[in-house]
């Protein structure tokens, strides 16, 4: 089973929307598990404090390297990855994504404050991970997001299996447009290719179109996906 171990100074945010939908679903039928810790249970002091003020001086708060090494050894002492909410970290993909869906779950540091003692990172190994170029007050709601795409490609979690081959980023390619019925929406009908019942039109319509939105929106992977093309076209057949 997939094992998610969050460590946290908020463990009442947990499940949180984890535990609704389909990763609710599966967490409810034992297709993975959340172990909520708290921190401060690890504090040794009367005021259980997690946070020390930063060397050298400068504004906010930063957590304690001894108070988190004990808790990472306490709660999640086994081979998973470690990853550490970081706006600094390495922005998520989905390729990172389907590798720690195939791992045994993972354990996951969230920061607060100005964030965490810089010993602590490497003294345990931790893989600083960032859910965009943007600051966020903690490390929970980053957690959710890393988790929530994990638990979606578990096997069994989503109905179709097929959807998660076939969608945004799956093949380097943001995902082509989608409709349903109605068949024609304040004037606007469903393009005539997806209606035309020829399977192979609706695939190089959906093909075309991703191409053409991945271009327009976003050229780094664009870029990245002309370059595995042509790699493929210069490779010799196989045989
Ligand atoms: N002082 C830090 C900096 O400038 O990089 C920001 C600390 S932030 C207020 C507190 C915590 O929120 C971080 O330690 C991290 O755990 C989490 N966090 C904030 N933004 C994040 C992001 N974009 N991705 C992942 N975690 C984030």
């Amino acid at each position: 089973m997939w094992r998610a171990t969050v460590l946290t100074i908020f463990p009442d945010m947990f499940p949180g929307p984890l535990g609704l939908s389909l990763a609710g679903r599966a967490l409810a039928s034992g297709l993975w598990s959340l172990d909520a810790v708290d921190i401060r249970n690890f504090a040794t002091d009367r005021h259980r404090s997690v946070d020390d003020t930063p060397a050298g001086g400068g504004p906010g708060m930063v957590m304690k390297a001894d108070v988190l090494a004990r808790a990472i050894d306490a709660a999640a002492a086994d081979h998973r990855p470690r990853l550490l909410m970081s706006p600094r970290g390495l922005p998520l993909t989905q390729a990172r994504v389907v590798a720690l869906s195939r791992e045994d779950g993972a354990v996951f540091v969230c920061g607060r404050f100005e964030g965490v003692d810089e010993r602590v990172i490497a003294a345990r190994g931790l893989e600083e991970v960032s859910i965009g170029d943007y600051v966020l007050s903690g490390g929970e709601i980053a957690a959710m997001a890393v988790i929530d795409a994990c638990v979606r490609l578990l096997p069994g979690v989503m109905g179709d299996q097929a959807s998660g081959a076939d969608e945004s980023f799956a093949d380097g390619l943001l995902e082509y447009p989608q409709y349903t019925r109605p068949q024609t929406f304040e004037g606007v009908p469903v393009p005539e290719t997806l209606v035309s019942g020829d399977h192979a039109k609706v695939a190089a319509w959906r093909r075309a179109e991703a191409e053409k939105l991945t271009r327009e929106r976003r050229p780094d992977l664009w870029a990245a996906y002309q370059a595995r093309r042509d790699r493929r076209k210069k490779a010799p057949p196989d045989g």
